[in-house]
């Protein structure tokens, strides 16, 4: 059993209350971790203040903080497979995804730590007489990064690497499902010589992160998760106008079009829903299908399910493991349900599986689903195929952008014309095309609609991390008319 203190200012914390980190493989629990308190959150905002305001980080250059960001990228490539273990445990998701996300988030850090000194302002050409005006791209400041449970590393990922380019100080509120790699993260900003304060983790449950939102002592809140939680931060702070970015749900559209290759988007449609169990906010759960290959796409997607090995994480072979926890284990098999009360008819799955224990819910496919139906329009997060129909292209535009999300979206077809036309009409944040579910640290992703607030990754997500400064610099040492503009 491992066991953690709180990581605050540079040390690992003893905290006064403690929670039970669950494997939900095993359904054992594998770790304790603190259950921190308002007090303790205090504590750490003002760490990550000091550090920011008056601390060594401050002072450094962009050129000294892109190498400590290289040296933290080495230390996790060499920990990779100790990371990627941890998360498996925590979440359920197999080894070797997480091992694959593990190995690719230093790539994450040696690209913005290239472009820590690169973050410059401009010489403004100056309409007014006798100035000279410049702008500084300047830390936003205190980070405050709140993480949900299917991939705890690179969400949380996706925020350091731009924040700490930037020059900003972070605490981190992990979700209560997934606290310890998050936590693990502490001794490795140590070993990486970066001063203390600039990464603080306080675990717990979602009440100290609301107690974050609010705070004043943070500038800037980034968020990874549900929906209506993103709505409730938004709304919390707005009160101190803090600053946020919202990566939120998605009920994303994988269309396919009758040119398509039929067994290429077989194998998309089940790599978009079923690759870790669905349980990500890109998952590819609806399912657009053109009448005409509506059969036989159906027939290959079933077969291909059938045959999915679900079993452990850790082994190899296995290529489904479980949902994440027990109340998401409920709510995948009562959207069921609902799908099946609504009318949609099961080809495959349908229930949990008993005999392997934990949290395991058969990889399901829906057929017949109307897209007003319940499971057509609510974000499920598990692995839940609705297999939609539709005539022509205006008809799979129209069913495609009929959602409050705008996550992401894919176009399967082999005619090039109509892929392109298709991408750029669809109201999404990412559109692949002939594939799916592929993520790049160089290419912009969030949402559009309800599906959040703000891009990460790629070279604009440094901004939202920066605050623009004018600077006028007067160039005649004269007075000037006091009362003229
Ligand atoms: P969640 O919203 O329940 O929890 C996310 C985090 O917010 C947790 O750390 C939780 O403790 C905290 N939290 C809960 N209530 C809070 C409050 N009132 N104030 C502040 N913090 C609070 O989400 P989840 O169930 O952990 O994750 C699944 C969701 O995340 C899905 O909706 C999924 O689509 C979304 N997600 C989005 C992306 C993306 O990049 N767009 C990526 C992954 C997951």
């Amino acid at each position: 059993m491992k066991r953690y203190g709180l990581y605050i200012d540079g040390r690992e914390t003893p905290a006064p209350r403690e929670m039970e980190s669950i494997n939900p493989y095993t359904g054992k629990v594998w770790a304790v971790v603190p259950d921190g308190t308002e007090a303790d959150m205090d504590t750490a905002v003002a760490a990550a203040r000091r550090a920011f305001d008056d601390g060594p980080w401050g002072k450094m250059t962009a050129t000294q903080r892109g190498a400590l960001m290289r040296k933290l990228g080495d230390i996790i490539a060499r920990d990779a497979e100790e990371l990627a273990r941890i998360e498996c445990a925590d979440n359920g998701k197999l080894y070797r995804e997480m091992l694959g996300q593990w190995k690719y988030i230093p790539e994450y850090f040696y690209y913005y730590s290239g472009m820590a000194d690169k973050l410059q302002g401009d010489v403004v050409p100056s309409d007014r007489p006798n100035f000279f005006i410049y702008t500084r791209r300047e830390p936003i400041g205190v980070v405050g990064a709140i993480t949900p449970w299917n991939s705890p590393g690179l969400l949380l990922v996706f925020k350091l690497a731009p924040g700490l380019a930037a020059g900003c100080t972070f605490v981190v509120k992990p979700s209560e499902h997934t606290p310890v790699s998050t936590l693990e993260l502490g001794k490795r900003f140590e070993e990486a010589g970066f001063p203390p304060g600039v990464y603080n983790v306080v675990t717990g449950q979602g009440a100290i992160g609301a107690h974050l939102v609010k705070h004043p002592g943070i500038d800037k809140l980034a968020f990874t998760g549900a929906t209506s939680t993103g709505k409730r931060i938004a709304a919390s702070a707005a009160e101190n106008l803090t600053r946020v970015s919202l990566e939120l749900g998605g009920k994303s559209p994988n269309i396919v079009f009758e040119d398509a290759d039929i067994d290429v988007a077989a194998n998309g449609a089940i790599a978009g829903i079923f690759g870790a169990s669905g349980q990500t906010c890109m998952a590819g759960s609806r399912l657009l299908v053109q009448e005409s290959v509506h059969d036989a796409l159906l027939q290959r997607i079933v077969e291909r399910t059938r045959q999915i090995r679900l079993g452990d994480p850790l082994d190899e072979a296995t290529e489904m493991g479980p949902v994440a926890n027990e109340p998401q284990f409920k709510k995948v098999l009562e959207y069921i349900d609902i799908a099946k009360a609504d009318g949609a008819q099961v080809c495959y799955g349908g229930q949990g599986d008993p005999t392997l224990g934990g949290y395991f819910v058969q990889p399901t496919v829906l057929a017949g689903v109307d897209n007003a139906m319940r499971i057509a329009q609510e974000e499920v997060f598990g692995p839940i195929l609705s297999v939609i129909k539709f005539k022509d292209e205006a008809d799979a535009i129209r069913i495609a952008n009929d959602t409050r999300f705008g996550l992401a979206a894919a176009v399967w077809t082999q005619n090039v014309h109509r892929a392109h036309r298709v991408a750029h009409q669809l109201r999404a944040g990412t559109v692949w095309i002939n594939a799916y579910r592929v993520v790049s640290f160089a290419t912009p992703f969030g949402g559009f609609k309800e599906s959040g607030l703000g891009r990460e990754n790629g070279t604009d997500s440094i901004r939202e991390y920066t605050e623009t400064k004018s600077v006028y610099v007067e160039l005649t040492g004269e007075p000037r008319d006091p009362f003229k503009l």
